[in-house]
């Protein structure tokens, strides 16, 4: 079967030339007689696969020496109770900006952990807008400053960075990789794979050195950054196969042209379908223009009762997973580094065939 042009949040769409070279080294890794996944984690073979991820990593980035970078299991959900555990006491405060879905499983978990302050919440604008800087109620003594940096389900983004005193915390699972980044300006930034990255399961740690080994009392050792700094990440064995993709998505994109050229794409991409959907009455975007996200479009059609014709007709055409979260509805066009133009250009053509045969 034809590869579709996958709309998928997540797990969401893998460069084809990586997954021909996964296939290809499946069965022996670097003539070793052996798939990744046979490896021994120690083995100087996967210990070469890992190094060679996380220079990848650091070359893609640019991240400042002062910085460890971990490859941890538990997704991106996992590091909502990590944090909280490495960056603070029981009775320390923590602050929050709630801007969607993402935010506010953070925030509950957090909140479980310690004096969590919601900083700003965008619910009255129904997180179609991210709150104005200006008006956050920031705690005096907060041991970080969280937020999502972009809601995968609301499709909201932030486009600047924040300027907060306290170490500013950020879940970046589906906008890493997608431009460059100035890393230094964060405390800690973490990201579940399965978005932008590589397969699910895995997460990516960045830290900044001086918040590592302040875990608290009683935190589990497997979520202590000190400890699975120390052990390169391999306190047990680690997601051996995830790391390995990613790693090949690292060369990938390296490969590309690094993040500045993924930038042109990831904006082209993301002009050309707010185009579309700006340009007709049957499609609409509620999310206000300057935070609109560049990796997750959603979009709705006038009348939802086409709903499923839409999805039904855009299968038929090879635009896979373009329903929308089930708590907003509508559609949702996930447009990751591994979408190209043509899929993008593909939808556009597609929505406006449909929007023809309605009309
Ligand atoms: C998908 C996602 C998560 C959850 O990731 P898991 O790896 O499933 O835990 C958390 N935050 C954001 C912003 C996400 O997009």
């Amino acid at each position: 079967m034809d590869r579709v042009y996958n709309f998928s949040a997540g797990p969401a769409a893998i460069p084809l030339p990586v997954l021909e070279r996964a296939r290809e080294e499946m069965t022996s890794w670097g003539g070793s007689g052996m798939s990744v996944m046979e490896l021994s984690h120690r083995g100087k073979e996967f210990m070469s696969i890992a190094e060679r991820a996380e220079a990848d990593l650091r070359r893609l980035l640019d991240i400042p020496a002062g910085y460890r970078v971990l490859f941890l299991q538990g997704g991106a959900s996992a590091q909502f109770g990590a944090v909280p555990f490495n960056l603070a006491g029981p009775a320390d405060k923590a602050d929050y900006v709630v801007t969607g879905s993402w935010s506010k499983k953070a925030l509950a978990e957090g909140r479980r952990f310690l004096a969590a302050n919601v900083a700003a919440d965008s619910a009255d604008n129904k997180h179609t807008e991210i709150p104005d800087p200006a008006g956050w109620n920031l705690s005096q003594d907060a041991a970080y400053l969280h937020y999502t940096p972009n809601e995968t389900i609301g499709g909201v983004e932030f486009h600047f960075i924040p300027e907060t005193p306290a170490p500013l915390v950020a879940d970046m699972s589906s906008t890493l990789l997608s431009r460059p980044l100035d890393v230094s300006r964060f405390g800690l930034i973490y990201a579940g794979a399965q978005k932008n990255i590589g397969p699910a399961g895995l997460a990516i740690i960045i830290v900044r050195e001086d918040l590592v080994g302040r875990a608290r009392e009683g935190t589990p050792v497997m979520m202590d950054y000190h400890q699975q700094a120390e052990a390169g990440s391999m306190l047990n064995t680690p997601p051996t196969w995830g790391w390995y993709i990613a790693g090949l998505v690292f060369q990938w994109l390296l490969e590309q042209g690094g993040l500045a050229a993924m930038e042109e794409r990831n904006r082209r991409k993301a002009e050309t379908l707010y185009a579309a959907i700006d340009g007709s009455d049957f499609y609409a975007n509620p999310v206000a223009k300057h935070c609109r996200s560049w990796m997750n479009v959603p979009f709705t059609l006038a009348d939802p009762a086409l709903d499923a014709r839409f999805l039904e007709q855009a299968k038929a055409a090879g635009l896979m997973t373009l329903k929308g979260h089930r708590s907003v509805g509508g559609m949702r066009a996930s447009i990751y580094n591994a979408m190209p133009q043509e899929g993008v250009d593909a939808l556009v053509a597609f929505m406006q065939e449909f929007e023809r045969s309605c009309g």
